[in-house]
């Protein structure tokens, strides 16, 4: 299917390969549940619930996965509920993620999913669509060992210095190269980032780089600490 199809496809349908809410895992005593109502900080939606193994079953070297973790978030979704999601990033960075995402859930900057590359749902005939899938969906996700965007060098990505946040509303663009394609960088959509958003400042206040501050091009996704290796 071709890229705009596919986008068009999970638009349209909300795609099932695409975050759609899976269950609740909460647990609760029989009877409490029914009460408490769904979506809440108390019975979030859950969008991924997979073991840390689970998370890193995509290739990458051991010395890469081992320095790994899995770091559970709470955010909004674009359906005004509160969901959980998964994240995989280098261990050192897991307070300053657990920092940003207090930000996100506290001002209700909408979060599509958060769902880690190596999902099942991201393993379509036989191989890791990944990060186009991924991409396509609009997931925010870290860790993923691959090449930089049109480059030989190993991302940030691969080393779990890196995340990207909402890559339909915040696209990569270089020249014309628009990623995921159709996406449209439109700083009044909810769930855009834009250069004074809370969201950034915090990443910026806690030492991070943002790609949409960058110059010969854009990624306004993307947000990387680059720790020593
Ligand atoms: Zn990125």
């Amino acid at each position: 299917m071709k890229p705009i199809l596919v986008i068009l496809a999970c638009l349209m349908f909300g795609l099932s390969g695409c975050a759609t809410v899976v269950s609740s895992t909460t647990k609760a005593p029989v009877g409490e549940l029914k009460s408490k109502p769904v979506g809440t900080t108390e019975n979030p939606i859950v969008d991924s619930n997979i073991t840390l193994a689970e998370a890193l079953k995509k290739y990458a070297p051991p010395d890469l996965k081992k320095r790994q973790e899995l770091v559970e978030v709470l955010y909004y979704s674009f359906d005004d509920k509160i969901h959980k999601g998964q994240l995989i990033i280098d261990a050192r960075l897991v307070k300053d993620i657990q920092e940003v995402f207090r930000v996100i859930l506290k001002t209700k900057f909408p979060i599509t999913s958060v769902i880690p590359i190596s999902h099942e749902r991201f393993y379509k005939d036989g191989m890791w669509n990944e990060d186009d899938q991924s991409m396509l969906c609009n997931n925010t996700s870290a860790f993923n060992y691959r090449k930089v965007t049109g480059g030989k060098k190993l991302s940030m990505h691969a080393y779990g210095y890196a995340i990207d946040i909402n890559p339909m509303q915040n696209p990569y663009i270089k020249r014309r190269i628009v990623l995921p394609p159709g996406a449209i960088y439109d700083r009044r959509k909810p769930g855009t980032l834009v250069y004074d958003s809370p969201v950034v400042k915090t990443f910026k206040r806690l030492g991070w780089t943002w790609g949409g501050s960058w110059r010969s091009l854009k990624d306004y996704q993307h947000f990387e600490k680059v720790l020593s290796k």
